[in-house]
C-alpha cells in the first residue's frame, strides 16, 4: 500500500521570521513539499530540509493572484495523494481571512489528512509592534475583525457596516486600503464620530514597518498622502490614542536603517542578530564562500611533527575550525597540542577553541595579525622560536614576514580557501539603485575587494558614484586600508576590531546623526 500524505495548514506569522511557532518550525524541517505566498516570508524556508521542494504560489491584494485558489488547492491534494509531507505555509493565521477553511474543506473532499497550526496574525502584530494595545479597560472590551476587501466578486456592501461601525470598541480591518475613504465614510454614515481616532499599519513586524495615524475622518487622506500600499491594517477605536507613549518599536535606535552585511552566511549571523534587535533591516549580502581545500597535504604533515613548534598561531575562528577538523580526522584529539603555546588574534578566535578545552596562552590588545606578531615581539616570544601558522590559502603576510624579521622561523600553512560568492551580487546591485542601502558593512578585506567586485562598476569612478550615498564601516585598520585603496572614504570603525563593537560604532554614528529623528 502506498504510504499517505499528509498536509499542514501552518499559520507563518505576520513577517517577523521570529514569530513562527515551534510547532510550526517543527514540521518545516520534515516537510517534503512547502507551499507558500506572498505574505509567508521567504525566510522561513531555511527551516525546510535542503531537497525540500519548494512553491510559491504569491497572491498579492488588489486582486492580482499569481495562482488561482483552485491550483493551488490541486497542488496540495497532489502532492499528498503522491504521499508526501506537504506544508501549507499562510501568512499570519491561516484561519483569519487565510482561505485556510476552503482548503481544509478541498482536502477532506478527497479524504486527505490535515492538521492545521495558528499562526500570529496581522492584527495581533500591528497592534503589538505599534504600541496599540487593541483591547484596553480603559478603552473598550470588544474588537471586531473584518476584511475591507472581500472576495472580489463580492460587492463591498455584503459587510453590514450600520451594525459593526458602533457595534464593537475597535474596529481591525484587513485588506482595506484600496477601499479606505469607502469604508471610513460608511463607518461614520454608520455614527461612528468622525474624531474616532484610526491608525494604517503596513508590514507590521517587519524592518520596513510603517504606520501612519489619525482620524476617521482624515485617515483616508494621510494614507494617500504617505503612498501607503497593502499590505496594511486598518485600525480604528479609543484605543489607537494609547500609541503615543508605546510605540516602542519604531523606536529602535536602528529601525529604517538598511545594513549590508558582507560577511559569508555562517558568520554573518552574529552581526546580524545584534543589528536586527537594534531595529535595523539588515541584507545579508555574503561576498565570500569558505571552503574546504582539495589538498590538505601541508596541514596534514605539519600536524604530525606538531612537536617542533614552540607555538601554534590563531587568526580567525575559520582557523580553529579546519585546524581541528583535520586534526580529528587524523585520529588524534587535542592532546597532541601538548607543550605548545597558543596564540589567537581576537577574541572570537580564543572563544572558538573553547569547545576543544583550549584556552589562548596569549592574546593582543589590539586584534589584527600586525598587532599579535608586535606584541609577541615585545614580550620577547620571537627570537628564536618556531611557529606554526595555519590561515587561509589567501590570506596576507603582514604577522609571518615580522615575526621572520624578528628572528622567528615561521611556518604557514593553508587551511582553508575564500572564494567569492556572486549569488547575492544582483540584490545589492538592486538595493544600492534604489537608493536603499544605509551602511555596508566590511569585516576582513577579502570581503572588501569581493563585493566590489560583485558590483557592476566597470572603474573606481564607477563605484564612487554608486557608493556616494552609502557609509562604509570597516571592522578594523587592515580592511579600513583595503576601502581607502579604492579611494574611498571610511565613515566608520570600532577602536577595538570585534563585532560587539562594530555593532556599538554603528550605533553610535547613526544615533548621533539623527538624535531627533525618532520620536
Ligand atoms: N491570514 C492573514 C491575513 C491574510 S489577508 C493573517 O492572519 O494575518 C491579507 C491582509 O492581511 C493584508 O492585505 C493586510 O491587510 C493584512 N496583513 C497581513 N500581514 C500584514 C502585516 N505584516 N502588516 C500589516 N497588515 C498585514
Amino acid at each position: 500500500m502506498q504510504h499517505e500524505g499528509k498536509v499542514y495548514l501552518v499559520g507563518a506569522g505576520p513577517g517577523d521570521p521570529g514569530l513562527l511557532t515551534l510547532r510550526g518550525r517543527e514540521l518545516l524541517q520534515q516537510a517534503e513539499v512547502v507551499v507558500y505566498d506572498y505574505l509567508a516570508n521567504a525566510k522561513l524556508l531555511r527551516h525546510a530540509p535542503k531537497d525540500c521542494i519548494r512553491i510559491y504560489v504569491g497572491k498579492k491584494g488588489g486582486g492580482l493572484h499569481a495562482c488561482t485558489q483552485e491550483h493551488i488547492n490541486r497542488l496540495l491534494v497532489e502532492h499528498a495523494r503522491a504521499g508526501r509531507t506537504v506544508v501549507r505555509l499562510k501568512g499570519g493565521d491561516p484561519f483569519i481571512f487565510g482561505r485556510g477553511g476552503e482548503e481544509i474543506e478541498e482536502l477532506a473532499a478527497y479524504g486527505i489528512a490535515f492538521e492545521a497550526v495558528p499562526g500570529v496574525t496581522a492584527a495581533s502584530a500591528a497592534a503589538t509592534y505599534t504600541g496599540i494595545p487593541i483591547t484596553h479597560r480603559r478603552y473598550t472590551a470588544s474588537v471586531a475583525f473584518i476584511t475591507g476587501h472581500e472576495d472580489p466578486d463580492k460587492p463591498l456592501s455584503n459587510i453590514d457596516w450600520n451594525k459593526l461601525a458602533t457595534g464593537a470598541g475597535t474596529l481591525v480591518i484587513y485588506m482595506g486600503i484600496k477601499n479606505l475613504p469607502d469604508i471610513a465614510q460608511k463607518l461614520m454614515a454608520a455614527g461612528r464620530r468622525p474624531e474616532t481616532p484610526a491608525a494604517v499599519v503596513r508590514w507590521a513586524s517587519m524592518p520596513q514597518q510603517e504606520s501612519v495615524i489619525g482620524t476617521l475622518a482624515d485617515i483616508g487622506d494621510r494614507v494617500r498622502a504617505a503612498a501607503i500600499k497593502p499590505p496594511a491594517l486598518v485600525i480604528v477605536g479609543e484605543v489607537v490614542q494609547a500609541r503615543g507613549c508605546i510605540n516602542w518599536f519604531e523606536k529602535r535606535p536602528l529601525f529604517g536603517r538598511r545594513i549590508v552585511v558582507t560577511r559569508t552566511r555562517e558568520q554573518a549571523s552574529a552581526l546580524v542578530s545584534q543589528l536586527e534587535n537594534l531595529g535595523a533591516d539588515c541584507l545579508e549580502c555574503p561576498t565570500i564562500e569558505v571552503r574546504e581545500l582539495a589538498d590538505y597535504s601541508q596541514l596534514d604533515a605539519a600536524l604530525e611533527r606538531l612537536a617542533d613548534f614552540d607555538w601554534l598561531l590563531f587568526t580567525s575562528p575559520n582557523t580553529v575550525q579546519h585546524f581541528f577538523r583535520r586534526l580529528q580526522q587524523a585520529g588524534q584529539d587535542s592532546r597532541a597540542l601538548y607543550g605548545l603555546r597558543i596564540a589567537a588574534v581576537g577574541s572570537s578566535t580564543a572563544k572558538a577553541l573553547r569547545p576543544f578545552g583550549l584556552r589562548a596562552d596569549f592574546l593582543p590588545e589590539k586584534y589584527t595579525g600586525e598587532a599579535l606578531a608586535e606584541a609577541l615581539i615585545a614580550s620577547g616570544f620571537a627570537q628564536g622560536q618556531r611557529f606554526l601558522l595555519p590561515q587561509a590559502a589567501q590570506a596576507g603576510k603582514i604577522l609571518p614576514d615580522k615575526l621572520r624579521a624578528a628572528g622567528a622561523t615561521v611556518m604557514v600553512v593553508p587551511a582553508y580557501e575564500t572564494v567569492p560568492a556572486t549569488e547575492a551580487g544582483a540584490e545589492l546591485q538592486a538595493a544600492l539603485d534604489a537608493g536603499a542601502v544605509d551602511c555596508i558593512t566590511f569585516t576582513s578585506s577579502s570581503t572588501v575587494r569581493n563585493c566590489f567586485a560583485l558590483l557592476a562598476c566597470e572603474n573606481e569612478a564607477a563605484l564612487r558614484q554608486a557608493l556616494a550615498r552609502v557609509r562604509l564601516a570597516a571592522i578594523g585598520p587592515v580592511t579600513a586600508k583595503t576601502i581607502a585603496e579604492y579611494g574611498l572614504p571610511v565613515a566608520i570603525m570600532p577602536e577595538r576590531h570585534t563585532i560587539a563593537d562594530l555593532v556599538s560604532a554603528l550605533l553610535h554614528h547613526f544615533t548621533r546623526e539623527s538624535p531627533a529623528a525618532r520620536v
